[in-house]
């Protein structure tokens, strides 16, 4: 494929934006009581879309939390095709932060909580709207640049756009290091509570122990996570796993305890459906009752996220590629990521959805920052993805002066 000429961002307003967007304190709270949540930041990045001539839409997700949706029309949106931006505006807490709130330049780096999970890349996909307008490139499908609430806990404001709001594809632009995301893993929470029956510390023939029962529900999860998740796999994800993630149980030194639960974390692949991993639990659960007339225990999903595989075929990972390589020069990198992330929400609803932004580190930690290039490179990619997706109506050429 040839190359194209990138369309120009801008560079001091999308680091003025990212500086702006940081020092606004947006921490989730959900996560951290009396945080001040979304508001302020969604304001922000409203008006910011505004001045660009979008149309803005806030729409709240939960009192004082709203969702910011700015809207390119297309020029002709049955000729083009539909794409979706989408980025979180929330962040967590900032333990063990100095200044969480006062954006540091050094090296190339800008410092700050949020700064790469992931306020620079709303600064990129604003940057990319930007750049259209001072370009005078008006895409023929629409482009819908989505600010969510609440990416940190629940999701809230992804779900809502997912139920929503339909396009031909979405960005996800959480950091990737300029990467193309194409999987990620789900998750499952599930509850396993093992019943037994409470008596006397002396009294064994009454007295039947749910804390030992729930010993061998760990040992018998240490083994399928051994023997047979670990067998599993996936090119970009490894494997498969299972982990016990809270215990409780037990009345006093001198009780049989009647109860014992467990909150275990099964982290699964993209083809790994809710239905195989319960039946898979309840499997141990039934083979450890076979061997024990006194086993009695109950399983409770509690939460399934599921995991993202994008379709290889799909016309967005063409089109991303082909922007890529116009902006770098080069092909991009294919990863997948473990942690979970809002692109499998938007997938489950038939949205193509891939995932790509800027390079950084510390998301969650104490020192966190983003390169301020890759922020850059990736809105000038996302302008391109834009052209190429949606499509753009020819220039018309002025006709020559008549003299
Ligand atoms: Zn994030």
């Amino acid at each position: 494929m040839s190359r194209r000429r990138p369309i120009a961002v801008d560079r001091v307003l999308i680091t003025r934006l990212v500086e702006e967007l940081v020092r606004i304190p947006s921490v989730n709270p959900s996560l951290i009581p009396g945080a001040p949540g979304e508001g302020e930041v969604a304001r922000c990045l409203a008006t910011a879309c505004e001045r660009l001539g979008m149309v803005v839409t806030l729409e709240e997700v939960a009192p004082g939390r709203p969702n910011v949706v700015a809207l390119i029309p297309g020029t002709e949106p049955a000729r083009g095709r539909s794409l979706l931006l989408n980025g979180h505006t929330d962040t967590v807490g900032t333990a063990g932060m100095d200044a969480p709130f006062t954006p540091v330049l050094r090296d190339g780096r800008l410092f700050g909580r949020g700064s790469v999970d992931m306020k620079a890349s709303l600064a990129a996909m604003v940057g990319a709207a930007a750049a259209l307008r001072d370009a005078g490139v008006a895409p023929l499908g629409d482009v819908l640049l989505t600010f969510v609430a609440d990416e940190e806990h629940l999701s809230l404001g992804t779900a809502a756009i997912a139920a929503t709001r339909r396009a031909d594809a979405a960005i996800v632009t959480e950091a990737t290091g300029l990467r193309i995301c194409v999987a990620h893993k789900g998750f499952v929470w599930a509850t396993i509570r093992t019943d037994g029956r409470a008596a006397h510390g002396s009294d064994y023939e009454t007295g039947v122990d749910a804390i030992v029962r729930m010993g061998r529900v760990l040992a018998a999860l240490e083994r399928f996570d051994r023997e047979t998740l670990s067998r599993r796999g996936h090119p970009l994800l490894g494997r498969p796993s299972v982990h016990a993630s809270l215990i409780q149980g037990g009345e006093g030194p001198s009780t049989y305890p009647p109860s014992c639960s467990l909150v275990l974390e099964r982290r699964t692949l993209p083809a790994e459906t809710e239905g195989e991993v319960r039946a898979e639990l309840r499997e141990i659960l039934a083979s450890l009752g076979r061997d024990d007339p006194h086993f009695q225990a109950t399983l409770e999903v509690t939460c399934v996220r599921p995991g993202l595989e994008v379709d290889r075929g799909a016309a967005i990972l063409g089109a991303l590629d082909h922007a890529f390589v116009d902006v770098c020069g080069h092909a991009p990198a294919y990863v997948g990521q473990g942690a979970w992330f809002d692109a499998a929400l938007l997938a489950r609803q038939g949205i193509p959805t891939v995932i790509f932004g800027p390079s950084g580190a510390g998301a969650h930690a104490a020192v966190e920052y983003v390169d301020l290039l890759s922020v850059v490179t990736c809105a000038e990619v996302l302008a391109q993805v834009i052209v190429g997706f949606c499509g753009v109506a020819p220039r018309v050429r002025r006709p020559p002066c008549a003299s």
